[in-house]
């Protein structure tokens, strides 16, 4: 359905009503992005956290879904501590109580082997790799710059071996090496985005004596 169709379908279902604007007296206009912001503030106020709602709606400033929705921010404040205390009414009791000294080691051990030789693996906690323990074309390592030198080798490593499957006719594997090529190009440029992104030390401002 064009929106072009969806507004004629609401003028006449409003015509129809013969409901009237209370202010005007006039007939009530609605358009097609109206539903937008129905939505919108109805996930708000059943407790869908705004920042969640601007993700859905596409917004760039949570100001703009927050201007979308026709409540105050304090109402969209209560209605997610509402949501929440739902939520923890519906959890079993037995959630809450302190963890066992082995629930609290593997807890610690789990982010201790997230460590990996050219950084760190961000999966969720108690969670297996489902990636087959590929790291390096892995979207969940978070490469760290020291092990930089490291991955370059790997890069140089994979054009070589790109170049031999290619020469000796191995062309299944061809394929899997550059999705592993493309991973490893993408860590060192994630790394050099980190680098051009570091802060910069600056010393602190002194008076200058006059000559
Ligand atoms: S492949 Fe990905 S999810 Fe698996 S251990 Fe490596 S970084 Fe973690």
């Amino acid at each position: 359905m064009s929106s072009g169709a969806v507004r004629k379908m609401l003028t006449t279902a409003l015509t129809h009503t013969g409901l009237t604007d209370s202010v005007t007296g006039g007939p009530l206009h609605f358009t097609p992005h109206d539903f937008r912001r129905l939505f919108i503030t109805d996930a708000v106020l059943s407790g869908l956290p705004p920042h969640i709602a601007q993700v859905i709606a596409g917004h760039q400033d949570i100001n703009v879904t927050l201007g979308y929705k026709a409540v105050y921010p304090d109402e969209a404040v209560q209605a997610h501590l509402a949501f929440l205390a739902r939520r923890r009414a519906m959890r079993p009791t037995d959630e809450y109580r302190v963890p066992t000294d082995e629930e609290w080691t593997e807890f610690l051990g789990h982010f201790e082997r997230r460590k990996v030789s050219i950084g760190t693996c961000g999966r969720a906690f108690s969670t297996p790799c489902i990636h087959e323990h590929a790291c390096v074309r892995c979207p969940m390592l978070w490469p760290d710059p020291a092990q930089r030198d490291r991955l370059v080798e790997i890069r140089d490593n994979l054009h070589a071996r790109i170049e031999e499957a290619e020469r000796e006719g191995w062309l299944g594997e061809v394929e899997g090496l550059r999705v592993s090529l493309a991973g490893a190009e993408d860590k060192l440029a994630q790394i050099a985005r980190h680098a051009a992104s570091a802060l910069v030390a600056l010393p602190m401002p002194t008076l200058r004596r006059k000559p």
